[in-house]
C-alpha cells in the first residue's frame, strides 16, 4: 500500500488524529488529503477560538468529557509552544427570571461533568466584569479561555510535516473502492492505496462516508456563523459573556467573545446556510445544493417546532443592528454603533439524522475494519480535538495489512 493510514481533511480533527497515530506508530506511513491550499481553511480556522470548559453537555456525552480534558490539554499544548492563551474565563448570564431554571441546569451539569463552575450573584458578577449584566445570579467558569485557532492550525501542519506525515494539499478525495488491502482512494492527483481511511472531512464528512458506503442515515446541514467585531477600547470587556442557551438546540446563542488579543466580538449567528462553503454573497453557492438544503430546511421547519423557532430567531440577525441588539441584554452600555464591522464568518457542519429529522447533538462515529468516519464534529470539536484524537487513534487499526 502507498500509505498505512490515509486521513481525509486537514482540519483540527484530521491533523490531531494523524499526529496522535504518528506518535504511537512512528514507522507507519500516513498521508493527509486536503482539498484546499492550506490546513484549517474551513471550521478549524473560522471559529470563535473559545476553549470550552465542558459544562454545557450532558454527562454521558463524548463532548462533555473531551471538552473538559481538551480545554486543559490545549492550554498546556499552547504554553509548551509559546502560542497565546487568554485565560479570561466566562460568565453565563440570565437575561430574565425565565433563564434561571436553565442556568441552574448548567450549574448542575458542570458539577456532574467534573468542571469547576460557580454560582455568583449580581454583585459578584459585576466584580468579575463591571460590564456584565445579569438577573439575580450567573454562572462563572474560570477555566474557559481563548486561543488563536489559525496559529494552532499552522503549527499543527508544521508538526505533521516534522513527523513525516505526507500532507497533500490541493488534493481532493473523490471516492474510494474497497480492496483486500483496505481502500483504493481516488484523488484529484491520482489513486493511492490505503490500509485504513480516517474520514475527518468536516462539512463534507457525510459525502465522503457515503462514497464509501457509510453514513446512509445522515446528512450535513450547514449553519452560518456571522460575527461583528467591536471598535472598543482594550479592557472594554474582561471575560466572555454568554446568554443561557436553549439546551434543545446545539448552538450557544449570540454572545460576547474576548479574543486572544483582547478584541471583542458579538456572534456567531446560527443561520441556516444555502451552501456548505457559502461564506458570503454567491461565493460557494451551488444552485442544486442550495435547492436540496432549502428543501430539507423547509421540511424541518414544517415538522419540527424547535427548528422553526431557531429559524425565526436567527433570520433577522443578518442585519448588523439586529445582531448587536440580540447581545444588548448581556452587558451594560452597549453602543451598537461600535459594532459595525463583519468579522470572518464560519460555517458549522451540523449533522441531521434523516430517520428522525433531528439535529444530532453529540459526535457520531461509524466504522468497519478498514475505515473510521467522524460524522458530526460540531462545536466544541476544536476544544475536544486533543483527547478526541486519542479516542480516534484507539479505533484505527492498520495491523494485518
Ligand atoms: C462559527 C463557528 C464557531 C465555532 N466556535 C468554536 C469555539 O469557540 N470553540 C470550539 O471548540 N469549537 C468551535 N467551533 C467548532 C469547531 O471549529 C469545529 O467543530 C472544528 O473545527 C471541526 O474540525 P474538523 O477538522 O472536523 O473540520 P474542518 O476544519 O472543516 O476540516 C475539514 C477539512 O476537510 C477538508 N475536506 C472536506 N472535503 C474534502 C475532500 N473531499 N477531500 C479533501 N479534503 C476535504 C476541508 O477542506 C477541511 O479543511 C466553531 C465552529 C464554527 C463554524
Amino acid at each position: 500500500v502507498t500509505a498505512d493510514l490515509v486521513v481525509v481533511g486537514a482540519g483540527v480533527v484530521g491533523l490531531t488524529a494523524a499526529l496522535a497515530w504518528a506518535r504511537r506508530h512512528p514507522d507507519t506511513r500516513i498521508a493527509v488529503l486536503e482539498k484546499e491550499r492550506a490546513a484549517g481553511a474551513h471550521a478549524s480556522g473560522r471559529n470563535s477560538g473559545v476553549l470550552h470548559a465542558g459544562f454545557y453537555y450532558s454527562a454521558d456525552s463524548l463532548k462533555a468529557r473531551f471538552s473538559r480534558d481538551g480545554c486543559a490539554a490545549w492550554k498546556a499544548w499552547c504554553a509548551a509552544r509559546d502560542l497565546p492563551v487568554n485565560a479570561c474565563g466566562k460568565l453565563v448570564v440570565a437575561r430574565s427570571e425565565a433563564d434561571l431554571p436553565a442556568l441552574d441546569d448548567l450549574l448542575d451539569r458542570g458539577a456532574r461533568n467534573g468542571v469547576e463552575v460557580h454560582e455568583v450573584d449580581e454583585a459578584e458578577a459585576r466584580a468579575i466584569d463591571p460590564r456584565a449584566r445579569t438577573v439575580e445570579r450567573a454562572l462563572w467558569s474560570p477555566a474557559t479561555a481563548s486561543i488563536d485557532p489559525e496559529a494552532i492550525m499552522a503549527r499543527l501542519a508544521e508538526e505533521a510535516r516534522d513527523a513525516r506525515i505526507d500532507l497533500r494539499l490541493d488534493t481532493p478525495f473523490l471516492g474510494a473502492t474497497r480492496e483486500p488491502f483496505g481502500w483504493r482512494v481516488h484523488t484529484g492527483a491520482g489513486d493511492l492505496e490505503a490500509g485504513f481511511v480516517l474520514n475527518a472531512a468536516g462539512l463534507h464528512a457525510d459525502r465522503v462516508a457515503q462514497a464509501m458506503g457509510f453514513g446512509a442515515s445522515y446528512r450535513i446541514l450547514p449553519f452560518k456563523g456571522l460575527y461583528l467585531v467591536g471598535d472598543v477600547p482594550e479592557d472594554w470587556l474582561r471575560v466572555h459573556v454568554y446568554p443561557v442557551p436553549d439546551l434543545a438546540v446545539p448552538f450557544l446563542g449570540v454572545h460576547f467573545t474576548v479574543k486572544v488579543d483582547g478584541r471583542v466580538t458579538i456572534g456567531p449567528t446560527a443561520l441556516p446556510a444555502l451552501g456548505r462553503e457559502q461564506y458570503s454573497g454567491l461565493h460557494g453557492f451551488a444552485p442544486l445544493e442550495a435547492a436540496s438544503i432549502a428543501l430539507r430546511q423547509a421540511g424541518m421547519a414544517v415538522r419540527d417546532a424547535r427548528f422553526r423557532r431557531l429559524a425565526v430567531r436567527e433570520a433577522p440577525k443578518v442585519l448588523k443592528g439586529a445582531l448587536a441588539r440580540r447581545a444588548t441584554p448581556l452587558v451594560h452600555d452597549l453602543d451598537p454603533a461600535r459594532f459595525r464591522t463583519w468579522g470572518r464568518p464560519g460555517i458549522r457542519a451540523q449533522l441531521l439524522d434523516t430517520r428522525t429529522d433531528a439535529l444530532v447533538m453529540d459526535f457520531v462515529l461509524e466504522r468497519d475494519e478498514a475505515s473510521l468516519h467522524v460524522l458530526n464534529a460540531v462545536s466544541p470539536a476544536f476544544t475536544c480535538a486533543l483527547p478526541f484524537a486519542e479516542h480516534l487513534a484507539d479505533r484505527i487499526d492498520t495491523t494485518n495489512r
